[in-house]
């Protein structure tokens, strides 16, 4: 499978995908999903660990409120996923 779920993708494919990853992020850059379970982390940090997004090329890393003003990345429940909302051409909506 790709690296990546852009956003605008079908819901069904990107739920399809969601299901096969390990760990499901959003990218709050982009708004792709993304495994973080595959990506290669650059530097390890106490606090956090740091890497290159599959999907935008953007240095990103793991830390969320109230540690970084600017999460980027939100964890998606594989559990209870669905995409937020489709619009007319049945793609996801995401925000
Ligand atoms: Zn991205």
């Amino acid at each position: 499978m790709t690296e990546f779920v852009p956003r605008g993708v079908p819901a069904t494919l990107a739920a399809e995908a969601v299901a096969e990853m390990v760990s499901p992020v959003r990218c709050l850059i982009c708004s792709a999903i993304y495994d973080v379970g595959k990506v290669t982390v650059t530097a390890r940090y106490t606090d956090c660990s740091v890497w290159v997004s599959p999907c935008c090329n953007q240095q990103v890393d793991d830390r969320q409120h109230p540690w970084t003003a600017t999460p980027r990345i939100e964890t998606i429940d594989k559990a209870s996923f669905s995409p937020y909302a489709l619009d007319v051409f049945g793609r996801m909506e995401w925000s």
